[in-house]
C-alpha cells in the first residue's frame, strides 16, 4: 500500500508509511558513511535524569526536552531512537530558506497492546498536533511531521506501530534554522506534557476525588474504562459530569472528570 497523507495543513502533516523501517529496542551499529553512529536504544522510561547522557541529542538542549517529558515517571508513552541534522539547501532553494535543520524522536506506547492499533497512533499524532497549534503564531518558519509506521518488532511483538515526531526548522545561516528547530522542540515538549495529562493509555483510567461533603472528605477511587480493550481512552470521551456515591458517608456529589490532571480528578462545585 502507499504511503498516505492522513491531515495536512500549515505547518504539520500527520501520514501514515506501510513500510516496516525499524524496531524497539534496536541495537548499536558500527560509525556510518557520513561519521553519525547508532549507539544503540536506551530505556530512558522513568529516568529523566539519563537524558544527559543521550549522545544524539548532547548538543540539543529542546530535543533533550522532548526526551525528558518522554521519560518523566508515569509517561505512557517511551522514546526509541532520536537524532537531529542540518542541511544547506543550497542558495537558490524555492523555499526562500538556505538551511533546513531537522529532529526526529520515535515513539510508542509502553504499553504494547496499545501499540497493535494504528488508530492509537493516529489519535495520539492529532491530540499532540492540536496542543502545539492552539498558540502558535507562526513567526518562526517550522513544520511538524508526525509519522505512524508499522514497526519491525516491539519487544519481540510483531503487529506494533510507532509515532515518528519530526520538526523542522527554516532559515537564512545554519544558526538560524536550528534556533527555529529548537523552538518547534521546545513546542512539541510543552504539547507532549498537556496531552500526557489528557489521555489515558491504559485499559481504564484511574481517578481520584475527595468526596464533597465537608464532615467526609473521604479520597473515592473511580474506574473509568474505554469502550474495547486496546483503545486509548481520549479526554475528549470521558463525561462532563459524573455522580459518584461516596461508600464512606454514601452522599452523592457530581464531579467533573475532565479536568484531570495526571490522575486527579476535581470535583465540580
Ligand atoms: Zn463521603
Amino acid at each position: 500500500m502507499d504511503d498516505e497523507i492522513l491531515y495536512q495543513g500549515p505547518g504539520y502533516t500527520i501520514a501514515r508509511i506501510h513500510k516496516p523501517e525499524t524496531m524497539i529496542p534496536y541495537g548499536p551499529s558500527g560509525a556510518r558513511p557520513d561519521g553519525t553512529r547508532n549507539y544503540g536504544w536506551v530505556d530512558l522510561r522513568g529516568r529523566p535524569d539519563l537524558v544527559s547522557g543521550i549522545k544524539e541529542a548532547a548538543d540539543s538542549t529542546a530535543l533533550q526536552a522532548v526526551l525528558r517529558e518522554l521519560a518523566a515517571p508515569g509517561s505512557p508513552i517511551l522514546s526509541s531512537g532520536c537524532e537531529h541534522h542540518a542541511f544547506d539547501r543550497g542558495e537558490n532553494d524555492p523555499s526562500g530558506f538556505r538551511w533546513q535543520s531537522g529532529a526526529f524522536v520515535v515513539t510508542a506506547f509502553d504499553d504494547g497492546r496499545l501499540n497493535r492499533s494504528a488508530e492509537n497512533h493516529i489519535a495520539l499524532a492529532k491530540e499532540i498536533w492540536d496542543n502545539i497549534a492552539a498558540p502558535v503564531t507562526w513567526r518562526v518558519p517550522m513544520q511538524y511531521e508526525l509519522t505512524i509506521e508499522p514497526l519491525k518488532t516491539f519487544f519481540g511483538q510483531s503487529d506494533c506501530h510507532c509515532l515518528m515526531l519530526k520538526a523542522l526548522g527554516y532559515g537564512q545561516s545554519k544558526d538560524q534554522a536550528n534556533a527555529s528547530m529548537e523552538a518547534a522542540l521546545h513546542m512539541l515538549a510543552a504539547s507532549l506534557r498537556e496531552v500526557q495529562s489528557k489521555i489515558a493509555f491504559q485499559n481504564a483510567w484511574h481517578l481520584t476525588v475527595s468526596c464533597l461533603n465537608p464532615s467526609c472528605q473521604q479520597p473515592i477511587p473511580i474506574e473509568i474504562e474505554p469502550s474495547a480493550e486496546g483503545t486509548m481512552l481520549v479526554w475528549e470521551d470521558l463525561p462532563t459530569k459524573l455522580p459518584i456515591r461516596c461508600p464512606s458517608c454514601g452522599i452523592t456529589g457530581e464531579y467533573h472528570p475532565r479536568q484531570v490532571r495526571r490522575g486527579k480528578a476535581i470535583p465540580t462545585q
